[in-house]
């Protein structure tokens, strides 16, 4: 049984709830954490890191699928891609939350989708804060950003996602 991602996991964890500490305290402390939030935050963070990576009673399939809910949704691209390198721009970027916008216009999917931007943006924050050397992958081998620029489009992709959970905050706040 492996804990690989425990710590890693861990981090993310703590950044995230750091973020939404500032989130919620830049809005005057009006923003009530909703369960739909929670989920969110979760799937956008860190997921179940805490977790094992495999279950010794499943079997590889089964366990193919079990790592959905042990890796957060950023690093998917390790389960869906599979390669030998890490962070698909797709995964870690602004993307899927301004995706997420033209979603449906109710309350709940409003409020899951602003935990998992400020949960994406966390993730980017401390992927970009922590890693020695980031790379960022368009194409594999063809096309990436590494070092300073992968860095760069990390932490431009955090503030972005800032900007998207503002709209979803905004969003929940108005409709039913
Ligand atoms: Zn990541």
């Amino acid at each position: 049984m492996s804990f690989g991602y425990f710590w890693d996991g861990f981090c993310h964890f703590l950044v995230c709830a750091l973020f939404v500490f500032v989130f919620i305290k830049a809005r005057g402390g009006r923003e009530n954490l909703t369960w739909e939030m929670l989920v969110g935050l979760i799937i956008g963070s860190s997921s179940l890191f805490f977790l094992p990576n495999k279950l010794p009673f499943l079997s590889r399939s089964e366990n193919y699928y079990y790592q959905f809910w042990h890796y957060p949704i950023s690093d998917w691209d390790i389960l869906l891609l599979g390669g030998p390198w890490h962070r698909f721009f797709i995964t870690h970027s602004a993307i899927i939350p301004t995706f997420l916008l033209y979603g449906p216009g109710n309350r709940r999917f409003a409020l899951i989708c602003l935990g998992l931007t400020i949960g994406i943006s966390s993730h980017l924050a401390w992927d970009a804060y922590s890693s020695a050397n980031p790379l960022i992958v368009f194409y594999p081998k063809v096309f990436y950003f590494k070092g300073f620029a992968a860095e760069l489009w990390l932490y431009v992709n955090t503030a972005a996602l800032l900007l998207v959970a503002e709209v979803f905050r905004r969003r929940a706040a108005t409709c039913h």
